[in-house]
């Protein structure tokens, strides 16, 4: 087909640009068997920035997500390259084979429409919206640890062959204004009145206080500093529990269209804050009954995804240590096991003490920022909801600002218990 400008695909206009594409018609059900117009599509896409599709046919069904040139949420005001979704289909390639079957198969990519096909995940549902209503999913902690373990550690230098790597990192370099969202949006305009800020009204005072604490400033710019500037892998870049789908049994990770070569620790530090801002939301869904098992559910997720993150990374740094950063000529060929287990846990405790540097900062950019999450922006009532975002505020900043003396997770169950 004739090379087309960008044009935004509508629920009317798929079917017939899409049916000619055999990689589409042949999973949901092409012109031959069934014409184009009688897919049935519909627009789903909830998130802040894209138009997402779900396309079902005689065959099967299908989703197409479309970037668009500005960002969703914003309108036309705030525009943003479409080169978002080859970032997202690149991400999605690695992921899947760093950690097979953790990210919906990809079909189709069209880079001048800024499309990619991809498996529809039914009956997944957003994992935000299952810890919202209280289910308690036994295998995400398991899942989400083994895939940020893989996924970062098979990204890194650690692991790539060099020359390799160094290609990905410039590959991904030019993410460039999706990076410069997360930089100002998550790491400075919720430290100052930014106008695209806000919060829940009962929160003002709290909020001055923050605002005006200087150790939580320059602990947020420390972490801003490290997120822009140490490229040790391949990062999701917006692992929060809105980028992750579930069932009862299956885990699989959606949405990186934010991947660039960042901190390892910045996945896993979101994905925990996530987490924890949904423990401490917990109060405000209690009116169909108790949610303390949750919470002591949310706990222990917390807890197992870190243990098992670090188990894996572990698992694959004796196992898989073929990059550049080997040092095997140095530890193993020198019978010097040791060394290699000293090596191991000072890169693991330095991911520890960011990520919670990391966690602290997600969870006030979501209650101060622009973009909040549905944990807490569903409880309707205010003062219930400020009551519950009140102690998620002080919870991070006091991993922000400690965390270089915050020693184990059992620690922090505790705060969080004492806090809420
Ligand atoms: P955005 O980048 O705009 O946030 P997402 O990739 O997060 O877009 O998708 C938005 C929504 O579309 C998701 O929250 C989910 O409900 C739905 N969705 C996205 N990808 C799939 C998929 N592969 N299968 C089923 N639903 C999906
Ligand atoms: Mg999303
Ligand atoms: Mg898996
Ligand atoms: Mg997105």
């Amino acid at each position: 087909a004739p090379e087309m400008e960008f044009k935004a695909l509508s629920v009317e206009t798929l079917p017939a640009r899409l049916g000619s594409v055999d990689a589409v018609a042949s999973l949901v059900g092409g012109p031959a068997e069934n014409s184009p117009g009688s897919w049935k599509v519909r627009e789903v896409g909830d998130g802040n920035l894209n138009l997402v599709f779900i396309v079902e046919g005689a065959k099967g069904a299908a989703v197409v997500k479309q970037a668009l040139p500005y960002v969703r949420l914003v309108g036309d005001s705030w525009p943003l390259p479409l080169k978002r979704s080859f970032f997202e289909y690149h991400a999605l390639i690695r992921q899947e084979k760093r950690d097979p079957g953790s990210v919906p198969a990809v079909h189709y990519f069209d880079e001048e429409q800024a499309l990619i096909v991809m498996e529809f995940l039914s009956p997944h549902v957003i994992l935000r919206r299952a810890l919202i209503d209280g289910r308690e999913l036994p295998n995400v902690a398991r899942d989400l640890g083994l895939f940020t373990a893989r996924t970062l550690f098979r990204g890194s230098d650690f692991s790539m062959e060099h020359r390799e790597r160094k290609a990905d990192l410039a590959l991904f370099a030019d993410n460039t204004e999706l990076c410069d969202i997360t930089e100002n949006l998550v790491f400075t305009d919720p430290y100052f009145e930014a106008p695209m800020n806000r919060h829940t009204p009962g929160l003002d005072g709290m909020v001055r206080a923050l605002r005006a604490d200087r150790d939580l400033k320059v602990a947020a710019q420390t972490m801003k500093h490290i997120f822009a500037s140490r490229a040790e892998t391949l990062v999701h870049g917006d692992l929060h529990s809105g980028s992750v789908m579930v069932t009862d049994s299956q885990t699989r990770i959606i949405d990186p269209e934010f991947a660039f070569y960042g901190p390892i620790a910045f996945d896993v530090g979101m994905l925990l804050a996530n987490f924890w801002m949904s423990y401490f939301s917990q109060r405000g869904h209690e009116a169909d009954g108790s949610r303390a098992s949750m919470r002591d559910y949310l706990l222990g997720v917390i807890e197992e995804t870190w243990n098992v993150f670090r188990a894996e990374f572990a698992n694959l740094w004796r196992t898989e240590r073929t990059g550049m950063l080997h040092h095997r000529s140095l530890y193993e060929d020198q019978g010097d096991a040791l060394a290699s287990e000293q090596a191991l846990n000072h890169v693991v405790h330095g991911i520890w003490a960011d990520m919670l540097g990391f966690a602290g900062v997600e969870m006030h950019r979501r209650i101060l920022g622009l973009a909040h999450n549905a944990d807490f922006e569903t409880i309707e009532d205010e003062a219930l909801r400020a009551r519950c975002e009140t102690p998620a505020l002080k919870f991070g900043r006091h991993i922000a600002v400690n965390r270089n003396h915050i020693q184990a997770m059992d620690e922090l169950a505790t705060l969080a218990r004492l806090l809420d």
